[in-house]
């Protein structure tokens, strides 16, 4: 089976799944990359890998039932997208947010899978999640919502075939409560989700591992112009987990982070962000519903309400929040006013017209799905230390990570080289597809 051109193929996909715009913008951007590798290798047409690869291999939606502090009951909708598990058990986090839906799960997942296939461990592509909203709610009704999500969900997860972890909105204080509904179903004690705290089975430098990961990474990119981290200013979106831990490792490394954000709006700090200061936002943000702006009123600088800081001057910009948080304008201003790096810290934050406007001004780009694999990585550590019983040591981890961050560059650059300039997100898509799609083809058709 082959399609004509790409643009056949994506007008197939989006009959097909109609009305998952999230998913048809990440399908649209893996293939523009693995059209040619896809046309060269017969095996994968004559197996059609392409229509296998976009099509999960299961979705389980489900209600989720919950009663809040005062007796009112409230539903929201439970999934899992169990993408892809040629080369593992799928592996993902769950992200509860009020946006969640089909076609943003699925996006997730299905860029979860070259993801998971370019750390080099045996894990294949899932994600899940809710449409609840955390912000706002009691320690109580995170827990009951957390045991009636897994109570459904522990039918179709286990340690050996989904291994799920944290995402947006879900933190070691969620993954706390899931494991525990887990366990008391179960009766068992596995390594079934990642991201737990270290007493109960967690890896060290799991927290930081998406932050650092990324810096990690960029790290790479830079020594490929014969730079470095130290002396740079960078500026980042977002204010939880990824943006904590990546504006961390650039202070120590020496850098100038200048802003972090959240979905109210960006703060400046142009003397840069210090560890004392960021350990202000580790603590405020501890609580969901507390807002970046009171670092603003705190530290006596300004917040801009409503905004992105893609605005602010920097060499570094990293997109740590969300999917789409920086547009085709974003990009310009960022390279008109001189940015040469962007790695993503969050999933897909750059549009696709965005990322075109940084191929096409030959910047240093890290996709997502290679800049913030550091995070699903040490994940796959977790797994592998709750199998042994045997912790590791952060340094270790750490060690592990960085090793895993420089293998992944260079497999970037090994598929994306151009030759005046490296085209990362070809380097990751193409990368991440081959192994996939070989042992797509070594399993047969299923
Ligand atoms: P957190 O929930 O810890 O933090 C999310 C941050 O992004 C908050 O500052 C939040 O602000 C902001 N945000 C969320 N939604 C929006 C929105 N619609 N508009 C503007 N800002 C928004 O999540 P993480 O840090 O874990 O995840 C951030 C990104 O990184 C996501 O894309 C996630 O998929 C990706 N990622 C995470 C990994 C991990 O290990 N945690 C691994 C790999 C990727 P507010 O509080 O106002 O909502």
């Amino acid at each position: 089976m082959n399609y004509q051109s790409k643009e056949d193929f994506l007008s197939h996909v989006k009959n097909k799944f109609p009305n998952e715009n999230e998913f048809h913008q990440a399908v649209e951007e893996v293939v523009g990359s693995i059209w040619d590798t896809i046309q060269k290798n017969k095996n994968f047409i004559d197996g059609n890998i392409l229509d296998r690869i976009v099509t999960p291999e299961r979705v389980i939606i489900f209600r989720v039932p919950w009663l809040d502090d005062n007796g009112n009951v409230h539903v929201n909708i439970g999934y899992r997208i169990q993408f892809n598990s040629a080369i593992g058990p799928y592996k993902g986090g769950l992200r509860f947010h009020p946006s969640v839906n089909l076609g943003i799960l699925k996006f997730l997942a299905f860029e979860q899978i070259f993801k998971n296939s370019l750390t080099g461990l045996s894990m294949g592509g899932g994600k899940g999640g809710s449409d609840f909203d955390p912000k706002g709610k009691s320690d109580n009704e995170i827990m009951k919502f957390c045991q009636s999500f897994m109570t459904e969900l522990s039918k179709h997860i286990g340690h050996n075939s989904d291994v799920p972890a944290g995402d947006i909105g879900v933190g070691g204080r969620e993954i706390g409560y899931m494991f525990g509904q887990y366990k008391r179903i179960k009766n068992e004690f596995t390594g079934v989700l990642t991201g737990k705290k270290t007493d109960w089975g967690g890896s060290l430098i799991r927290p930081e591992a998406t932050g650092y990961g990324a810096v990690y990474f960029v790290e790479e990119m830079l020594k490929t112009r014969n730079e470095s981290i130290s002396g740079k200013v960078a500026t980042i979106s977002g204010s939880g987990n990824v943006a904590q831990f990546a504006c961390e490792k650039l202070i120590h490394l020496g850098a100038k982070p200048v802003t972090l954000s959240d979905s109210s709006g960006y703060i400046l700090d142009s003397e840069g962000i210090t560890l004392e200061k960021l350990e202000f936002v580790k603590e405020l943000k501890e609580k969901r519903s507390a807002r970046i702006s009171e670092y603003a009123k705190k530290y006596n600088v300004e917040f801009f309400e409503g905004k992105t800081p893609w605005e602010v001057k920097c060499d570094i910009a990293l997109p740590c929040a969300t999917q789409n948080e920086l547009n085709d304008k974003d990009a310009q201003i960022l390279t008109s006013n001189g940015c040469f790096v962007v790695a993503e810290g969050a999933n897909m934050p750059s549009t696709t017209e965005a990322v075109q406007h940084f191929i096409k001004e030959k910047i240093l780009f890290g996709p997502g799905k290679a800049a913030n694999a550091g995070g699903v990585a040490v994940s796959g550590i977790e797994m592998s230390q709750n199998s042994t019983r045997m912790p590791l040591t952060s340094e270790e981890v750490d060690n592990l990570l960085k090793g895993i961050m420089t293998r992944i560059h260079a497999t970037c650059v090994q598929y994306g080289n151009k030759g005046d300039f490296i085209n990362y997100v070809d380097g990751a898509n193409i990368g991440g597809f081959v192994r996939v799609a070989g042992s797509m083809i070594d399993q047969g058709i299923v």
